[in-house]
């Protein structure tokens, strides 16, 4: 089993295999702050719904590096990328939040379907990054590695990338 394929397990969404598309409306969404992202794509090939993409032309990620952003019409809130940005690519720079925050946040409406053409993505960085207004009203990983067994635990640490 991979480390993705743990933390998937871990969440119950062994079912939530891409591509999918949302069916209802979410509690939460999940954003990356882009100035702690280091693009390295893990979130990206994991979202069960395909709606993480690089900021193309960007260089402000960590380290002057193409961070990523989701596109959150899309997202169905399942906290797996937050998980695998926190344990796995060891950056810690996706947070879950309040749908009804960002409704608020964004001035826009957070429908039970995803848009039948995806939207671009865009920074954000003025609502989530360190100094953007929303940053830390977000859940971070909610996977306590403590709880894992031995095995489990030694799957997810094999798999970590280095800090970026
Ligand atoms: S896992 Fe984290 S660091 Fe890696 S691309 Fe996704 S948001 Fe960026
Ligand atoms: S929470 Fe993350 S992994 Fe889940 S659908 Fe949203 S962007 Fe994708």
């Amino acid at each position: 089993m991979t480390a993705i394929e743990l933390l998937r397990e871990k969440l119950g969404l062994d079912g939530l295999s891409a591509p999918l598309r949302k069916t209802s409306r979410p509690a939460n969404l999940a954003f990356v702050d882009i100035h702690a992202c280091t693009g390295c794509g893990l979130c990206v090939t994991a979202c069960p719904t395909l709606c993480i993409e690089s900021l193309a032309n960007s260089k402000a990620g960590r380290g002057g590096t193409e961070p990523v952003q989701i596109r959150y019409q899309e997202c169905i809130g399942c906290g797996l990328c937050v998980e695998i940005c926190q344990h796995l690519a060891q950056a810690s720079a996706i947070r879950n939040y309040d749908t009804n925050l960002v409704e608020q946040a964004l001035s826009c409406k957070i429908g039970a379907e995803a848009p039948q053409i995806a939207g671009s993505v865009e920074p954000l960085d003025e609502y989530w990054a360190e100094e953007g207004s929303f940053h830390h009203m977000g859940e971070m990983a909610s996977l306590r590695l403590t709880s894992l067994t031995d095995t489990e635990r030694a799957v997810i640490e094999g798999a970590r990338l280095p800090h970026g």
